[in-house]
């Protein structure tokens, strides 16, 4: 199914959207599965099965760290970290310069919505966050990630990715470098493709619910 399921979704989307699988409550056999089927982007949200996934997976597989990060957990990831799609801390911007061998691409997480249960930055904290990170070299800012809340509600969803997108338009004039959209999940990502999403992370409507 995970191969039917990945086709499905492909086919609906613009070539240039990306389709990061979200492996998390899934074991290494799924996500070897998930390989063969042609995925190569992963997305994990915890050190261990990140760490797990990265071991098992081929080389050409990217695993994507999506979750939070704690600062001091930065150094046990720092060899595999490619892409980083929670940036919303100083001292974690600080670690990956201190442990990453090579520059790694991140995502500053924006809490769109203002739901307290959500990490990420307001939308006015992501301009003076970049200045303060600015002299990190290691920490290659590429776009920005959030989290629209649990709902289905069209207009919620609507205004919260367009939001983002607006936000990434404006911060492009100063940040040229800030190009990408992460936004999008199973029950939302048509709507964020719509507002321009480069990358989507789908858990269950790929991999099945667990
Ligand atoms: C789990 C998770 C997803 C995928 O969620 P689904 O609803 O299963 O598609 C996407 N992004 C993040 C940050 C997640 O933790």
């Amino acid at each position: 199914m995970i191969k039917e399921n990945f086709n499905a979704i492909k086919e609906g989307l613009p070539d240039d959207v990306k389709i990061i699988v979200v492996t998390k409550y899934h074991t290494v056999e799924e996500a070897l599965e998930a390989y063969e089927a042609g995925v190569r982007d992963f997305g994990e949200n915890r050190v261990e099965g990140f760490l797990e996934k990265r071991k098992a997976l081929p080389e050409d597989a990217d695993v994507h760290f999506i979750g939070t990060l704690q600062s001091r957990k930065v150094k046990d990831v720092a060899e595999h970290l490619t892409h980083l799609h929670s940036l919303d801390r100083e001292s974690v911007a600080k670690r990956i310069e201190q442990h990453a061998p090579s520059a790694v691409k991140c995502f500053i997480q924006v809490n769109v919505s203002g739901e307290s249960s959500k990490h990420g930055l307001d939308p006015e904290e992501v301009q003076p966050f970049l200045e303060e990170i600015s002299g990190y070299g290691k920490v290659e800012v590429v776009g920005l990630m959030t989290m629209a809340p649990l709902t289905d509600d069209e207009e919620v969803l609507n205004a919260t990715f367009g939001r983002l997108k607006s936000l990434r338009d404006e911060l492009q004039e100063s940040h040229p470098g800030i190009t990408e959209l992460s936004m999008g999940m199973s029950n939302d990502y048509e709507i964020a493709v719509e507002h321009d999403a480069s990358y989507i992370r789908i858990g269950s409507k790929i991999m099945g619910s667990r």
